[in-house]
């Protein structure tokens, strides 16, 4: 054999093809009951739309993108992540039109590239379903999506499916929680992992969902950011949980749950199923409600998720399984 796959990439074999079929049909039919349209964005992006919108001192950008430069001499990155190339395709075609009370509901399935170390589910080259409603601020559209999620995983058979649901506050409050949380972590500073010691500085709110054992033991006592929240973002969470308490879906509130990408505001949730290690999500998502106008467009609060087609199927066959 003169040639193997690049190390953490994966061939989907003739006897696979048929389990991810199924998936993706699952979720073009569950998009299409809630009326959302596909859009097929390129798999490359200028590497600057990743950078502003994902944020610099996050995992993503420094150290997991496949950036290169083409002929042109221009820095382009392949998809890091679904969220920005949507918005982007969104502002770009002026798929809002002229009706500002327009939610614009969209999805897509697509790969995703990551410089990640290889591991079960964790694919450098990895597959995405996802869905963004765009433009309304509704508690409501955050539980839409939460059970669009939910409804994909159990049609495929994954019963077992924890929520895991934050807020992260919005520019209002978090940076009132960030200093708490920084001021009570100082004293014990130099016991943090090193990430946590440079994530102090350049992304406290990562050391939450650190996996380290000491950190997050140190994380026990730290201030919850749900308690810190401005009026309006605490309306908004406990309208959010009142929803789904209305459409009876259990959930955990878990302040761990940060994600790893600086455009989240409010609403933060993760997936958790059996068969993948404890705290692996297979998706995840929340609101981003300042990243349309970072992104040079008016301000629009959106909100989506994301769902790693890998890790799902290992839920899936986990859940067979038993
Ligand atoms: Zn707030
Ligand atoms: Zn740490």
């Amino acid at each position: 054999m003169l040639y193997r796959r690049p190390r953490g990439v994966n061939d989907i074999l003739p006897s696979e093809v048929g389990r991810w079929q199924q998936a993706e049909a699952t979720f073009r039919e569950l998009c299409r009951l809630y009326r959302y349209d596909e859009i097929r964005t390129p798999m490359f992006e200028d590497t600057e739309l990743f950078v502003r919108a994902v944020g610099e001192e996050t995992d993503i950008v420094g150290k997991e993108m496949y950036t290169f430069t083409d002929r042109g001499g221009r820095s382009l990155t392949l998809r890091a992540e679904g969220t920005a190339p949507v918005i982007r395709a969104y502002l770009e075609n002026n798929l809002q039109g002229q009706d500002p009370k327009r939610i614009t509901k969209l999805y897509y399935i697509a790969p995703v590239f990551r410089y990640d170390r290889p591991q079960a589910g964790r694919y450098r080259q990895h597959h995405q379903c996802g869905a963004e409603a765009i433009g309304s601020l509704e508690p409501a559209v955050d539980a839409e999506i939460i059970q669009l999620s939910l409804r994909f995983f159990s049609k495929l058979g994954i019963k077992e499916v924890t929520l895991l649901l934050n807020s992260v506050g919005c520019p209002a409050c978090r940076p009132g929680y960030v200093e708490a949380l920084k001021s009570q972590v100082a004293p014990q500073l130099g016991q943090l992992c090193r990430e946590c010691q440079r994530r102090f500085e350049t992304n406290p709110l990562r050391m939450l969902d650190c996996k380290n054992e000491t950190c997050q033991a140190i994380m026990q006592n730290a201030p919850v950011l749900r308690d810190m929240l401005c009026p309006d973002c605490a309306e908004h969470f406990a309208q959010l949980q009142e929803t789904l308490d209305v459409l009876d879906v259990p959930y955990t509130l878990d302040p761990t749950i940060v994600r790893g990408l600086d455009y989240y505001t409010k609403t933060a949730f993760e997936f958790v199923a059996p068969g993948l290690g404890a705290k692996d999500s297979i998706g995840g998502g929340g609101r981003y409600d300042e990243l349309i106008e970072q992104c040079g467009g008016p301000p629009t609060p959106a909100v989506g998720v994301g769902i790693g087609l890998e890790r799902v199927l290992i839920a899936q066959e986990a859940a067979n399984a038993t």
